[in-house]
């Protein structure tokens, strides 16, 4: 079989016909490197350059373990900007048709926090938000991240440039300890390595390189 094939993974047919309905016809390289891992359980640390198909590396993951079923933040993914969470939020949607009536709130600054507050309340299987706002919504317990399987750290490399090393290290305690932690990154200097190595452990490293 080719091994890109999304059918390699263990992965259900109604899965994999949503992922040919998406036009996803086989995997991108990070792709092909992550999700045995990430299917397996592993922590993962995963850089390649934007526009290689990280989303679904991860959000493939979030959704394999994911229980429609049980109403809790299963799903966390920590974004550096609304735009891109914006955009990971809608890629979870599309691939998660199929899978259930699955709800992906988006958390993000500028917006008024009442209405998502009352998302909140209403529930939410996947959160997908920046660490300022969703901080702000552990400050006011208006979000519960005890439940949390999967968290996903996705540009990791912009939010801590952009300074939100104590948010996401705030955030990460409010997780149990017993998840799995993926780290997505178009770029991981020792200094991200070093700030970010205590949130993942014994993570599998997979490097797509650039293309000259
Ligand atoms: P990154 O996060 O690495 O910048 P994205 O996850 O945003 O990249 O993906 C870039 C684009 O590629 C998106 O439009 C996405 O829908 C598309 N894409 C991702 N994986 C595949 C695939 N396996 N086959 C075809 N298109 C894909
Ligand atoms: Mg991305």
């Amino acid at each position: 079989m080719n091994p890109n094939a999304f059918a390699t993974l263990p992965l259900t047919a109604t899965f994999l016909a949503n992922l040919d309905s998406l036009g996803y016809r086989e995997m991108t390289d990070i792709q092909t490197k992550s999700l045995p891992h990430v299917l397996d359980g592993r922590d993962l640390i995963a850089q390649a350059k934007t526009g290689s198909g990280k989303t679904a590396a991860f959000g493939i993951g979030i959704l394999h373990k994911l229980n429609p079923a049980w109403f809790a933040v299963q799903g966390l993914v920590l974004c550096p900007t609304r735009e891109l969470a914006d955009q990971v939020a809608n890629e979870l949607r599309r691939l998660a048709r199929g899978e259930g009536n699955i709800k992906v709130l988006t958390l993000t600054g500028g917006a008024p926090m009442r209405p998502q507050i009352a998302s909140l309340e209403h529930g939410a299987h996947i959160v997908v938000g920046t660490p300022g706002r969703i901080r702000d919504h552990l400050g006011r317990g208006s979000i519960d991240l005890s439940k949390v399987q999967t968290l996903v750290l996705d540009e990791a490399d912009r939010m801590t440039d952009m300074g939100f090393y104590d948010e996401i290290a705030g955030i990460v305690s409010a997780c149990p300890s017993r998840r799995q932690t993926l780290l997505f990154s178009a770029t991981y200097p020792d200094d991200i390595r070093r700030a970010t190595e205590l949130f993942l452990r014994n993570p599998v490293e997979v490097v797509v390189e650039a293309q000259h």
